[in-house]
């Protein structure tokens, strides 16, 4: 029995104080609103046994505001939960302290889930349309890397896999190899939230907090968290600008580390290091580590596979943000259950307004978009296997960013596939913004003693680009 996610549970007797925010799997949050100060949460019938459990997960409260316990449970467990209420609970006076309600599950399938039961490939493909037609059929594709493209199939990838005689070879499962959650040594959102803002107020000379706006789930008043950006210039002179946004797909876990890393390296070597010195001084950087906070915690929480954000339809959860962008939207994905799921219209998810809005105000000239896991590095156009008229350009500085690192490039859709509405389409087409992306590593969930080796991967074709900011085109 699949349990949807963000679903208040359906209650009976008007008991709502305790709802349900994630789906239920390893480990699951659970808010108490209002002023409730003592609850407990039951957990009744395991799985498809008839046996009830008999552990009482008590949690306190002593805000009178939202607060959060996290537990295991498994899936389908039925809950009851009881509340034994020390203060006012209010909305709620009928409910008695150690009353006993309960709710049953009647919560959506849940696309991940679903998914997880796939089996993952390896597949030899012959032409870039043969990925198209794996995508389109649903498939999840994790990387794709000389002609060979990695991923979770559907059945229906695997018919069209069948059709074109392409060559399947299992491979093992990424969510099934892994403890859950967030490995060691990798910074949780709030770890990253709360390192921002330590590097702002130690550093306000160069380093000032932004904030882009909520996610989906704050939006809707089960969470707080906000998209955040860092800039770090010196000075008020208006100068060159460059954009570097990490962590749209929530499993990639190394592209928010990477872009941590460069802001400490431009904060930490200003005044010590001359060449960061010139760069700070003479370009403005903006860095936006963790574009999908909602999806971020839900993999810490321990959804390790999931990409999207968490914003909850009838029948489906989560938007692919990095196919939200309004550039040949029309052209995305439909399919609610996808893991490319477009959305229902362009920019319908809060996570990106305020980045839209930061991309009309601040006319950057170049951008850099942080993802895992191919070895390349990528520019427009996704939506189509064309050139762009920067045809040349694009390549030229493309050919810089891979020099060090044994990266690949080419535009998204010959490299990957087509991949309408992404960021990088739409910073160009809509501004003209030179607008790479970087598929780094070799996979979703990287040991943390590998991450010093990915920054330096990325590290210099990071500060080429803040340096040809002035005029990117003519270097
Ligand atoms: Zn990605």
């Amino acid at each position: 029995m699949p349990v949807g996610a963000s679903e208040t549970v359906g209650l009976k007797g008007g008991f709502g104080a305790i709802a349900i925010k994630s789906r239920i799997t390893a480990t699951t949050t659970f808010l108490a609103h209002g002023s409730c100060q003592e609850a407990v949460i039951m957990p009744l019938l395991c799985e498809q046994t008839s046996a009830y459990a008999t552990l009482p997960v008590r949690f306190r409260s002593t805000r009178k505001d939202l607060q959060t316990v996290q537990q295991t449970f498994k899936w389908g467990t039925l809950l009851a939960l009881t509340a034994g209420l020390m203060g006012a609970c209010s909305p709620l006076p009928a409910l008695q302290p150690g009353a006993l309600t309960a709710g049953v599950f009647t919560a959506p399938p849940d696309a991940s889930e679903l998914s997880e039961r796939q089996p993952v490939y390896r597949i030899q493909v012959k032409a870039g349309t043969d990925i198209d037609a794996l995508s389109k059929a649903g498939m999840d594709i994790f990387s794709v890397r000389k002609g060979t493209v990695e991923g979770r199939m559907t059945d229906a990838a695997q018919a069209v896999a069948k059709e074109r005689g392409l060559s399947l070879t299992a491979m093992r499962d990424p969510f099934d190899s892994r403890s859950r959650g967030l490995p060691a040594g990798f910074m949780t959102y709030q770890a990253i939230v709360s390192r921002l803002q330590a590097i702002a107020t130690a550093n306000p000379e160069v380093a000032t907090l932004v904030d882009l706006g909520p996610s989906w789930q704050t939006v809707q008043g089960s969470a707080n968290r906000r998209i955040l950006a860092i800039r770090i210039t010196h000075g008020p002179a208006a100068k060159p600008k460059a954009l570097f946004t990490a962590g749209h797909h929530a499993r990639e876990l190394a592209p928010p580390e990477i872009a941590m890393r460069l802001i400490e390296e431009l904060v930490g070597g200003y005044g010590k290091n001359d060449a960061l010195t010139k760069l700070v001084d003479t370009r403005e950087t903006w860095v936006v580590p963790v574009m999908n906070p909602d999806g971020r915690v839900d993999v810490e929480g321990g959804n390790d596979m999931w990409r999207k954000n968490r914003h909850t339809f009838a029948k489906s959860v989560g938007v692919d943000l990095n196919r939200n962008y309004d550039s040949h939207f029309s052209g995305g994905d439909t399919n609610p259950n996808n893991e490319t799921y477009h959305g229902q219209s362009a920019f319908s998810e809060p996570e990106l307004l305020g980045l839209r809005d930061l991309y009309a105000k601040e006319k950057f000239a170049v951008s850099m978009d942080y993802h895992a896991y191919a070895g390349a590095v990528i520019w427009p156009p996704g939506w189509d296997r064309g050139n762009t008229p920067d045809q040349a350009a694009f390549p030229k500085i493309g050919q810089v960013l891979t020099a060090k690192n044994g990266y690949d490039g080419d535009t998204i859709a010959r490299r990957f596939y087509l991949a309408p509405g992404s960021i990088c389409d739409w910073a160009y087409e809509k501004f003209g913004v030179m607008a790479f992306g970087a598929e780094m590593g070799t996979s979703f969930r990287p040991a943390a003693t590998e991450l010093p080796k990915l920054y330096a991967e990325n590290r210099d074709g990071a500060l080429h680009l803040i340096q040809i900011a002035d005029n990117p085109k003519g270097r």
